[in-house]
């Protein structure tokens, strides 16, 4: 398959490493922002294919992980209504709230659909007049646009049984956040390749020059997200800090301009709660006031939320590259996908996820 195959390839995997290794002379800390290069660094091995002076951290671009529980404990409120079909990610349905899931509301006779765009969501609608149709639109700048064409597609139609619960976050505050930590290791980050496809990345030279922090973009193929390393180690060893393309075959420094045109007609910067992380100002995207007759949590009240998260769970530390999913002492033992605690086991980007399923279980430097 042309484009994907040849970033696959096991000998231009073995060049990269070995560039990786011939100019590496310090130890370095790079997170990669995104849960699926999380996934498909686990699987295809590279962590381990590294030299030992790099270390990975995962960082909070996993957006089933970062969906605040308050927001979880309201889709739940949401989704027990009789009148209600409850549209979601798959990923969605196991992640626990403060009591139960999706999957425990739609064992209790919840209608809940799981659907793969937001566009479904509105066909659902439409056939269901009788009904409440909600969409959980959760993710960063990648998914924003078509939840955005839901509410606009829905307004266009008509259709005036259908309203999202919006958790858009985004990724630049979240760098900002995790930098400006005292607490902070990351020395360089591989940004999300997809979206950076949206959004471009003419937003990161201002974060690379304020921590002096070099910034790669870089996709999820083998070879794309260890030439994604292999910029970041060169400037790291040259004391320079500046945002590379390493997927150009995909991401213009522009983005995606009607794209951003659609995100920006029907949602409007706001503070966001991040799972585990807390209140990142400035960092999510909420429903424009004039489109709140498609806003779930205007038009369903669903009493005082009182969440209550788990004790053990450390994924807030995990998604700030802080700890490594081994270092709790829940992981593999207390939780696992059967029985997660917390939404990074459970979903298909998260680290504990990715760590339980390809088996890095072996102790980690903290
Ligand atoms: S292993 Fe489970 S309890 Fe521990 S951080 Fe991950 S999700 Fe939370």
């Amino acid at each position: 398959m042309r484009y994907l195959e040849e970033f696959r390839d096991a000998s231009l995997v073995k060049n990269v490493v070995a560039e990786i290794n011939r100019i590496v002379t310090h130890p370095w800390v790079i997170m990669e922002i995104c849960g699926g290069q999380t996934h498909s660094i686990m699987q295809n091995g590279l962590d381990q294919l590294l030299p030992p002076q790099i270390e990975l951290v995962h960082g909070p671009g996993c957006p089933v992980c970062v969906t605040s529980l308050e927001l979880v404990d309201k889709a739940l409120a949401i989704a027990a209504k009789p009148d209600v079909i409850f549209c979601s990610f798959g990923d969605m349905l196991r992640v626990p709230g403060s009591s139960g899931d999706l999957f425990s509301i739609r064992a209790k006779g919840g209608q809940i659909r799981v659907v793969y765009s937001p566009l479904d969501a509105v066909k659902i609608a439409q056939a269901n007049p009788d009904k409440q149709v909600v969409f959980f639109a959760i993710g960063f700048e990648t998914t924003a646009p078509a939840n955005a064409m839901s509410v606009l597609q829905a307004k266009a139609l008509g259709v005036e049984n259908y309203s999202i619960l919006v958790s858009q976050v985004m990724v630049p505050p979240a760098m900002h956040a995790i930098l400006s930590s005292p607490l902070n290791r990351v020395q360089g980050f591989l940004a999300a390749g997809h979206v950076c496809s949206v959004m471009g990345y003419w937003e990161y030279p201002e974060i690379a020059d304020k921590y002096g922090v070099p910034i790669a973009v870089t996709g999820f193929e083998p070879v794309d997200l260890l030439n994604g390393v292999l910029m970041t180690v060169q400037q790291l060893e040259a004391g320079k800090h500046e945002v590379v393309n390493a997927y150009s075959r995909v991401v213009s420094k522009e983005g995606n301009i009607p794209a951003q045109k659609i995100l920006k007609q029907v949602f409007q910067v706001c503070d966001r709660n991040w799972r585990g992380i807390g209140t990142i100002p400035q960092s999510g995207l909420c429903l424009r006031p004039q489109f709140d007759a498609f806003n779930a949590e205007v038009r369903f009240n669903v009493g005082e939320i009182q969440t209550k998260e788990s004790e053990i769970c450390i994924a807030g530390q995990i998604l700030q590259g802080i700890k490594k999913p081994p270092q709790c002492p829940a992981f593999g033992v207390l939780c696992n996908p059967e029985n997660p605690l917390g939404a990074t086991m459970v979903s298909s980007e998260g680290a504990c996820s990715a760590y339980y399923r390809y088996a890095r279980n072996e102790s980690v430097n903290a």
